[in-house]
């Protein structure tokens, strides 16, 4: 069976039935030529990242990326209350990411940490047609509820609350690996079990790769 992950940093080669999203910073985002074109990739600025890479090169740099058909997701992009960037840089950066998943017709990868409210209020202001997927979520059911109801969907790492994943429809539910050393096959068991339910019900992210990517 085919199993996605749709957010990860780790190169290392994948086992036949792996499709993953890796994601790429803006300052190697010409190194999807040394990949597979079936490799697919998401780009963004890192909300931590702001202060040395939201520069005028890069913003340019990543409109230009973001046409390629490799790159399938806008991001990791987002609002963290550890970034070294003001908040009012951090919604303008953000909304810069969010404007182009809306005009790239791209799902949008979403990296939040303490600014969930604000999240919460920008989506609801933006309305956006594309998918927002809110990556390494970890945080509690309350707050898992309130993100579903805003229509956002949920990508779960190796670390997780079993109860946010339980009461996360299958529709809306994503696994990845991110950083972590963890094959991705071992989050979906994990997963699996928590949900109660067969490897084959966790299908979300492949078929959200398989729409983007035109791979089948
Ligand atoms: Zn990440």
């Amino acid at each position: 069976m085919n199993i996605a992950d749709v957010h990860t940093h780790n190169k290392y080669p994948q086992p036949e039935n792996v499709r993953t999203v890796f994601n790429l910073s803006i300052e190697h985002g010409s190194d999807i030529q040394s990949f597979s074109p079936q490799q697919f990739f998401s780009i963004g600025i890192h909300p931590r990242r702001l202060l040395d890479d939201y520069t005028r090169e890069n913003r340019l740099l990543l409109r230009k990326y973001i046409k390629d058909r490799q790159f399938i997701f806008v991001g990791e992009c987002g609002l963290d209350k550890y970034a070294n960037v003001t908040s009012a840089n951090q919604i303008a950066a953000f909304e810069e990411h969010i404007q182009l998943s809306e005009t790239t017709q791209k799902p949008l990868l979403i990296h939040c940490v303490g600014r969930f409210n604000k999240l919460i209020e920008i989506k609801k202001a933006v309305r956006p047609t594309q998918k927002w997927i809110v990556h390494g979520f970890r945080n509690k059911p309350q707050l898992a509820g309130q993100l579903l109801n805003a229509g956002c969907d949920l990508s779960f790492g190796e670390y997780f609350n079993q109860e946010s994943l339980r009461i996360t429809p299958l529709p809306q539910l994503f696994l990845e690996t991110d950083e972590s050393s963890l094959p991705i096959a071992a989050i979906y068991a994990k997963a699996a079990a928590v949900k109660n339910c067969s490897l084959d019900d966790l299908s979300a992210g492949l078929k959200l790769l398989s729409r983007y990517s035109g791979f089948t």
